[in-house]
């Protein structure tokens, strides 16, 4: 199965993606991920590329594109998470592979920016504990949003190795704000192309309730497209 997870900064497609990983074993591609670990190692492209994250702009599309084909490279099962970003990359997607279905993740801005402003990582370069400190209960335009924190249990340290937990660069008001503009102007109209093309399906849901339940969500629609292309002699 080869999935794309699209959706506004910090509407949660690590972490449900993380999830998918699990359920269908498949491979997560993380875009961010990879860059942010180049950046760690200190690596020839990490160099390259730092400045762009730092400012929340999107790396060159070359750049993408290059690190994104290498990584494809005879895998069927997948979920993407941070590519395609522009119209451009998803077009070169297209002619390197066929995608099974899209999800797509709704959120309001103000949501967003509580989240991200909230969202802490842990320290130690080599564990992926990621947390949140916003306890988020609202109402905007009719999409009820209960998000709990996702906290640590000891005091700011992370669960897995104990390492203390920060804030990353790129999740600080002032870039925060840059990645929103950035994703209105290039990354929405990603949705417009796939849209009009008709080819692949949608699976649309909001970041409004706890990650497993989106998760379960999303897992209900996968399991109807599943049905259905079984049902058509195709599998997914
Ligand atoms: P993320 O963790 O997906 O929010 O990505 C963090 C940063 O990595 C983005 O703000 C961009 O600077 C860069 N990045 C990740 N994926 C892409 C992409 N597909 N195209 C361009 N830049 C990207």
């Amino acid at each position: 199965m080869k999935l794309i997870i699209f959706g506004p900064p910090g509407s949660g497609k690590g972490t449900y993606s993380m999830r998918l990983r699990e359920r269908y074993g498949l491979e997560k591609i993380s875009t961010g991920d990879i860059f942010r670990d180049e950046i760690k190692r200190g690596t020839i492209l990490g160099k390259k590329i730092e400045n762009y994250l730092k400012e929340g702009k999107l790396v060159p599309d070359d750049v993408v594109i290059e690190v994104v084909r290498r990584k494809l490279e005879g895998l069927e099962n997948f979920i993407l998470d941070g590519f395609p970003r522009t119209v451009e990359q998803a077009k070169v997607l297209d002619s390197i592979t066929k995608i099974d279905a899209i999800i797509k993740i709704n959120a309001h801005k103000e949501i967003l920016i509580k989240k991200i402003s909230a969202r802490r990582i842990c320290s130690n370069p080599k564990c992926d504990g990621n947390y949140n400190v916003a306890d988020i209960k609202k109402t905007i335009e009719g999409i009820e949003y209960i998000l709990p924190p996702l906290l640590p249990k000891n005091d700011m340290k992370c669960d897995k190795c104990g390492s203390p937990l920060i804030q990353r660069d790129d999740d600080k008001p002032e870039v925060i704000e840059e990645r929103l503009k950035v994703y209105e102007q290039q990354s929405k109209p990603v949705i417009e192309y796939y849209t009009k093309k008709g080819t692949i399906p949608f699976i649309e849901v909001w970041m409004n309730r706890p990650p497993e339940e989106v998760v379960e969500n999303i897992v209900k629609s996968i399991e109807k497209l599943k049905s259905c292309s079984s049902n058509r002699n195709q599998s997914i």
